[in-house]
């Protein structure tokens, strides 16, 4: 049977010419299972060897092709038996270079015949002339008839057993054999509009470009269809959620009034302008789906007791509000900012977390079945199946730095659908709001509530480690606090805690001996881990020992400094979180980040912490360096990771946001058939993550 004829793009790979069961063993580990796949394992970058350039041109340290006559070839044996250098002597019309062998055979000398035409391609260095070492190469052919000049080359992620020559091989033969069978779920007419290439196109010019500009419409391409199609799931979530009926609250000004009255602080512009969105968004009937970010004490706990008071307002209603926070620490933590807020305003409240004894837990979950509780916080045991509340309006869930895509719609579906505030204190940078959170609607508070100083960041180098124990000294003398952070060592839990275990030890025996220290980590139970705030907030204890769990919601007025050490093992943006623990009394913050950069990058890129509070600088900053999984935490959250989008460049992201949403408030349900090959496309790829009950 015609071989080439069957190959679509859901075929295995096998059936790609020159791939055996070997090779698709190995180009599974690259997550290559389909022709499909194949063909969307794109180059991480291209080499240009589509030129020769003159020897005289050349600059030391960069990559290029020369061509030129072998004018010597030379092979001086080395102690190691059977090998030596060899070193070619080539030149052009412009000057001379030597191509370079270490470990050379003997017998390669006969493969550059003197006189003879040699083209190579590598990175041009200088040792008493110029020279590339173990160049690729090829001898006679005219560039036109090679496969590895005239051209730009593809360079591929790579894994064993798979090589550049047998990547660029693979992927020619599915190109030849499946390329012309891609269907496109844009029509001709939408792309000629938008000056894309057609996929068959795009899928060539993104593995053999004939030029750049080429290369770069076929990346464009790729983008704005990888970025469109999620933008469509994300739009049709959108409008899933604000199609239905949704709680109508009445937030007038009489509500507003009593409220404020219990802060015993005005709020600051921001506070106000995100409570102005917050209240429209409740008095609406279509149900509030946004997310609040802002920096670590900028005030959003304040915003989200705000909604949930103004939820509750019409007590004849008998509605119900919930709060989750991703620790037990922190719900507590709520839980009491709550109470002393509320001692006045007769509300039934409860904390639900695992802390809870069977008997304590069943009563809460009877009393929220009931309608007889009005507000309740907890964790993540808010979401248990068996959670059923009687008249759930308003649910605010508190992520700190994760995004927990899967337990807001938990939560979101129990019984008709309520507002959802989502509280985040990871700024999140623009390009990746626009790309992952166009389903939400975004609030920002961009400023500290008034008196609140900057904690001072210095970066200490080796050799200066010590200085920042003794700058902790000298506040721990004035009955101040001090966090020392011990990160993830690897990706090993017990490793992680063995180096708090061992800072702990060190802490209390030689470094400050003469100060009660105590260890906080992530393996402790919960009623261990508070023994040890309360202690630590009642001042028992002067140092503590912390792995990276400290991030997350510890509200301790007299901490004051911060040493973290292996700081460069950690994200921007967790350090940024990191240091928001600390001067967050009436003393100002020392942060001290120990590390040792092995790089110039690392170092500048820790600097950016010594120089800026902006958080959403900081965000941008780690987004350029690390991704955006690392930031969003993509693993966990389900968010999916783009294969060929780079977020380099946002106006394609907003030109692909803006056609998707278009498209979907003309077509809500895909529906059209010109749209059928977008649906299923869709369904396919994000159906599973997100609920379209309406669509798929
Ligand atoms: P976040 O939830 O963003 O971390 P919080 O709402 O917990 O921030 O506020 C941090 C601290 O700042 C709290 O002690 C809070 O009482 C205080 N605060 C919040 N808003 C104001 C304000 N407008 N003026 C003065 N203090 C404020
Ligand atoms: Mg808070």
């Amino acid at each position: 049977m015609d071989k080439k004829r069957e190959t679509g793009l859901d075929s295995e790979v096998r059936y790609v010419k020159g791939v055996g069961p070997k090779r698709a063993e190995a180009l599974a580990r690259l997550g290559i299972r389909t022709v499909g796949d194949l063909l969307m394992h794109l180059p991480r970058d291209y080499e240009d060897r589509r030129r020769h350039r003159p020897i005289a041109g050349l600059r030391i340290g960069e990559s290029a092709v020369v061509r030129g006559t072998i004018e010597v070839v030379e092979f001086r044996p080395t102690r190691r038996r059977g090998v030596g250098m060899l070193a070619v002597g080539i030149s052009d019309e412009t000057g001379s270079l030597s191509l370079v062998w270490f470990n050379a055979q003997p017998a390669w000398q006969r493969s550059f015949p003197v006189g003879g035409t040699v083209t190579a391609y590598g990175t041009v260095n200088f040792y008493g002339g110029l020279q590339i070492v173990a160049p690729d190469y090829e001898v006679g052919a005219e560039p036109s008839e090679s496969d590895k000049f005239g051209r730009i080359l593809p360079l591929y992620p790579l894994t064993e057993g798979v090589t550049q020559a047998v990547m660029r091989s693979v992927a020619l033969a599915a190109l030849s054999q499946a390329a012309g069978k891609a269907e496109d779920v844009f029509p001709r007419a939408f792309l000629s509009e938008r000056n894309l290439p057609d996929v068959g196109h795009a899928l060539w010019n993104v593995h053999f470009p004939k030029s750049i500009e080429e290369k770069d419409a076929a990346r464009r391409r790729l983008s704005y269809e990888e970025l469109f199609v999620f933008q469509t799931a994300l739009a049709l979530r959108r409008a899933a959620i604000k199609a239905n009926e949704g709680v109508s609250f009445r937030v007038g000004p009489n509500v507003d009034r009593r409220i404020r009255r219990l802060f015993p602080f005005p709020f600051t512009a921001a506070q106000d302008r995100v409570i102005a969105e917050v209240a429209a968004d409740m008095r609406s009937a279509r149900p509030m789906n946004r997310l609040l970010q802002g920096d670590v004490g900028c005030g959003k706990t304040v915003v989200a007791v705000y909604a949930m008071l103004a939820a509750l307002a019409e007590s004849s209603k008998r509605r119900q509000v919930a709060l989750m926070a991703p620790t037990e620490i922190l719900a507590e933590q709520h839980y009491l900012t709550l109470e002393s807020l509320l001692d006045r305003a007769r509300l039934r409240t409860a904390l639900l977390t695992g802390a809870l004894t069977p008997g304590g837990r069943k009563k809460v979950l009877r009393q929220l079945a009931r309608g007889e509780l009005d507000l309740v916080v907890g964790t993540h045991a808010l979401i248990q199946p068996d959670v059923r509340f009687g008249n759930l309006a308003l649910a605010v869930v508190d992520e700190q730095h994760r995004f927990g895509v899967r337990q807001r719609l938990a939560l979101r579906r129990k019984g008709p659908p309520p507002d959802v505030l989502i509280m985040t204190a990871t700024p999140i940078p623009r390009t990746l709001a626009l790309a992952y959170l166009a389903d939400m609607d975004v609030s920002v508070i961009d400023e500290m509530p008034p008196g609140r100083r900057p904690v001072t960041t210095e970066l200490r180098l080796p050799g200066a480690w010590d200085g920042a124990f003794e700058a902790a000294r000298e506040e721990l003398a004035c009955g101040r606090t001090v966090f020392v952070v011990y990160p993830l060592v690897e990706e090993s839990k017990d490793l992680d805690l063995t180096s708090a275990k061992e800072g702990y030890r060190e802490l209390s025996e030689r470094v400050f001996p003469e100060y009660e220290c105590c260890l906080l980590h992530g393996q402790m139970l919960p009623a261990a881990k508070r023994r040890v705030m309360e202690a630590f907030r009642a001042k028992e204890y002067r140092v503590m020992a912390a792995t990276t769990v400290v991030e997350v919601g510890i509200d301790v007025p007299h901490a004051t400094v911060m040493i973290v050490q292996h700081a460069e093992r950690l994200g921007l943006a967790q350090l940024h979180q990191l240091r928001g623990r600390i001067g967050r009394g009436e003393h100002p913050g020392r942060c001290f980040l120990l590390a040792d950069p092995t790089t110039d990058e690392a170092r500048a890129r820790l600097e950016v912490l010594t120089g800026t509070s902006d958080g959403f600088r900081i965000a941008e900053e780690d987004l350029r360096i690390r991704g955006p999984g690392e930031l969003l935490g993509t693993q966990q959250s389900g968010l999916p990771e783009f294969r060929c989008y780079d977020f380099q460049d946002v106006s394609i992201l907003q030109e692909a946001r803006d056609d998707a949403f278009k498209l979907v408030s003309g077509d809500p349900a895909l529906a059209e058939p010109q749209h059928a090959l977008l649906r299923k496309t869709v369904v396919d790829k994000y159906g599973k993550r997100f609920i379209f009950a309406d669509v798929a």
